[in-house]
């Protein structure tokens, strides 16, 4: 496994690294630094400005709009992006549809659903949810009951999905939707598109407990969609819906761990500024998270050596999965424990990336952002398969240890723990 760049991608760093500079100006300090009433003109011409270099979606080809870049040279323009503390995504339901939904509709989508939904994507016309989860269907997505019965070139769906992700800025829903009951498991599963501005289609907000509305469910009475918008064949919803957590894997990883890296450099000058760095305690705990960001990176750039050579995602990034989020955790709590008193109240700017970590130009005193990020980090190892799903995946499908046992009653016992849902 070759973990080291070539000239050419060093090349291609370089002149992502003076395209961002030229795009960000000379006062760019990072986008934490912008006042908070900027931020929002910030992303809706940092968005065009994505776009008309092929960068918002570097992975799509050309002709979809994308940059069609390779893996590596996508991950290069993330990692610089990280640098830079420029968003990838600018826009709430971007990740949603660049990162899950454009490849799924390119592998699986018929030619008029790729030729009507991904342009419309790229341009920020269609605003994505994921309408996977539903009160009873979590981790096991299987357990999908939200029904979609046929009427001429139309299903009528009524149900209930929960926990959408910028369900209040999307327009459109990607999601599961039981169209056979009779089936067994995911057999009777269809992936579908359909509208949200319809009137069959209520979206109500869930408060987090950072106070914010950035979730929501979503509720379904006869709403409709068309038979056109069925992805990948009635039925088959289930190996679409796998599908689309493949290329979760992305291009990411290496970003991530430099965000996480100028976060811990962030944490180091909120140690220093409140005297916590002179204790052995906090520094010994500061200096275990700059090892972890070590561990991210490296695991980081072995999923991305994997991708290049060509294996398709495997359940070590499950491995990932769960250090990530439980280093979110740790070094949140880190944060909360320099803060001492101060971690009790809001204080300073508030965060600019809904999960954290943070980017560049953010006051590393604020006690706002840092408070946002501890909260924030609690669901991590919830959404993206709940850390204990993630555990039975690595114990079986890694380390070959027997199987968790299943409750006999489960119609899903074959599914159940092997699926993971965002
Ligand atoms: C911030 C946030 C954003 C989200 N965004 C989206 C989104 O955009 N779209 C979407 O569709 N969903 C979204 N989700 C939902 C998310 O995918 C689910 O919360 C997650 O899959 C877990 O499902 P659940 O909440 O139903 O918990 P459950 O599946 O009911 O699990 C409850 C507990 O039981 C444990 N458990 C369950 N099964 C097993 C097993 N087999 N073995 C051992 N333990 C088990 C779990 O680990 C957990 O601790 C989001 C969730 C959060 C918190």
């Amino acid at each position: 496994m070759d973990l080291h760049y070539s000239d050419a991608e060093q090349g291609y760093r370089i002149r992502i690294r003076d395209l961002l500079h030229r795009l960000l100006g000379p006062n760019w300090r990072g986008f934490g630094a912008l006042a908070e009433e900027e931020r929002q003109r910030f992303r809706t011409s940092w968005r065009v400005a994505l776009l008309e270099h092929g960068l918002l979606a570097p992975g799509w080809p050309a002709e979809y709009g994308g940059g069609g870049l390779s893996l590596i040279e996508q991950s290069i323009v993330a990692e610089e992006l990280a640098e830079a503390g420029a968003p990838q995504f600018p826009a709430p339901n971007d990740a949603n549809g660049i990162v899950l939904l454009g490849p799924t509709l390119m592998h699986y989508g018929s030619a008029e659903q790729k030729e009507r939904f991904l342009p419309r994507t790229l341009s920020g016309d269609i605003k994505w949810a994921q309408g996977y989860s539903e009160p009873e269907a979590g981790s096991d997505l299987f357990n999908v009951r939200t029904r979609a019965v046929r009427q001429g070139d139309s299903w009528v769906i009524n149900g209930q999905k929960i926990w959408q992700t910028a369900g209040l800025t999307a327009n459109w829903l990607f999601g599961l939707f039981r169209t056979d009951p009779e089936a067994p498991g995911g057999k009777g599963i269809s992936f579908m598109l359909l509208a949200m501005d319809q009137p069959g289609v209520t979206v109500r907000g869930i408060r987090n407990m950072a106070g914010e509305t950035e979730f929501a469910e979503v509720f379904f009475t006869d709403a409709i969609a068309s038979h056109a918008h069925v992805v990948g064949g009635v039925g088959k919803g289930a190996s679409v819906a796998l599908g689309l957590l493949g290329f979760e894997r992305g291009a990411g990883g290496v970003a991530a761990a430099a965000a996480a890296r100028i976060e811990v450099e962030r944490l180091a000058e909120l140690a220093r500024a409140t005297g916590g760095a002179k204790d052995p305690a906090l520094r010994a705990r500061i200096a275990r998270c700059r090892a972890d960001v070590h561990v991210l990176h490296c695991l980081a750039l072995r999923s991305l050596a994997a991708g290049v050579s060509g294996d398709p995602p495997g359940p070590e990034s499950s491995i990932t999965k769960m250090f990530t989020s439980q280093y979110r955790q740790r070094v949140t709590e880190l944060a909360m424990d320099i803060l001492g008193p101060r971690a009790l109240a809001f204080d300073g700017p508030s965060a600019v990336a809904a999960l954290g970590p943070q980017p560049r130009g953010l006051d590393p005193s604020s006690a706002t952002a840092w408070i946002q990020d501890a909260l924030h980090a609690r669901p991590g190892t919830v959404y993206g398969g709940s850390l204990q799903i993630q555990r039975n995946t690595i114990a079986e499908r890694v380390l070959g240890l027997p199987r968790e046992p299943r409750p006999a009653t489960s119609r899903n016992a074959s599914t159940r723990g092997s699926i993971r849902a965002v």
